[in-house]
């Protein structure tokens, strides 16, 4: 949002979290039911608290489908002087519009190249990465399509990926394998929730590729609980993936996919539990160290280093 990155510039960095998640068609078609001055507002909220735990940077992946948005996002980052880092690319477990399923890989790359090279919605800030996903269906036709696409992208650009991935049903290896069938530097993939898996051998097969691996949904005790993802950080951490190790809580500042009550339904229910912009540094981090398995060094690795090496190589 600030310009082009600078590697060391980038600071304390969280590698995934929504400043705003919402469905852009019904945003667009209903706008009335949404209250643009509370969003920013909630956003501000949220990245100035990570921003009093030292947070420079916020990477942000929300893509086509997330209601992305990067003049939103270029007011909360002028607001709260941190910088966000914005995606391209398309966030769908499956259902592609006619526009892309009548449309070939190349075309819809070039969608993708565009806001890297060129600039996102019209204006002049340039995606720094791409998103794809895969989630309970699998990679379907449809999720292999954009993942081909993105890295088709990635390849003519050299900008990074970010795929979502769902461990549950062990999506991983197979987008692994189309990034590798299409030639993109593993260097240069992040698969996200892995996290989301107590399945340490699982993520460090992943790893053995080359790639990053996030367990980025710190308070999203529903897919796993606070003590089982440190358990996890902490065996990788032992046996020494400090550097392929992202770590962030996927928050989002709002998100439409519920009614506004049921945030509070959910923290009784036990599905989420302090889920924020802070639950990494407030408590995920002193844990670690507690259990004897984050250092200073290790700190700096995962939250300074890798964000700037994945973004930058
Ligand atoms: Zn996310």
């Amino acid at each position: 949002m600030q310009g082009p990155i600078e590697a060391d510039a980038l600071g304390v960095t969280l590698v995934h979290e929504h400043v705003r998640f919402r469905d852009e068609a019904v945003a667009s078609q209903w706008p009335g039911r949404y209250d643009e001055q509370l969003e920013l507002d909630a956003a501000l909220v949220a990245v100035g608290a990570a921003k009093d735990r030292g947070v420079r940077t916020i990477v942000d992946p929300t893509a086509m489908f997330g209601g992305r948005d990067v003049r939103f996002m270029k007011r909360v980052a002028d607001q709260s002087g941190v910088r966000i880092v914005a995606c391209t690319g398309i966030y769908s477990y499956d259902y592609l519009p006619h526009y892309f399923a009548n449309r070939d890989v190349d075309v819809m790359a070039d969608h993708f190249v565009e806001d890297i090279e060129i600039g996102v919605q019209g204006t002049e800030i340039r995606a720094a990465f791409l998103k794809c996903a895969a989630d309970a269906a699998g990679v379907t036709e449809n999720v292999e399509k954009i993942h081909r696409a993105v890295a088709r992208a990635s390849v003519q650009t050299g900008a990074p990926i970010m795929a979502h991935s769902m461990p549950a049903v062990a999506t991983g290896p197979r987008q692994v394998e189309i990034f590798e069938e299409e030639g993109v530097d593993l260097a240069k993939v992040q698969i996200a929730h892995c996290g989301d898996s107590d399945d340490v051998d699982y993520i460090e097969a992943l790893i053995e590729k080359g790639v990053y691996v996030g367990l980025d949904r710190y308070g999203l005790e529903m897919y796993l609980p606070i003590e089982k993802r440190n358990a996890v950080a902490a065996e990788l951490l032992r046996r020494g993936h400090a550097e392929r190790l992202m770590i962030s809580q996927d928050f989002c500042a709002t998100i439409d996919w519920f009614p506004p009550e049921a945030a509070e339904i959910f923290e009784g229910q036990g599905a989420i539990r302090n889920w924020s912009m802070t639950l990494v540094f407030d408590e995920v981090v002193p844990a670690l160290r507690e259990m004897g398995v984050m250092d200073d060094a290790a700190f700096q690795t995962i939250f300074v280093e890798n964000p700037a090496r994945w973004l930058t190589a």
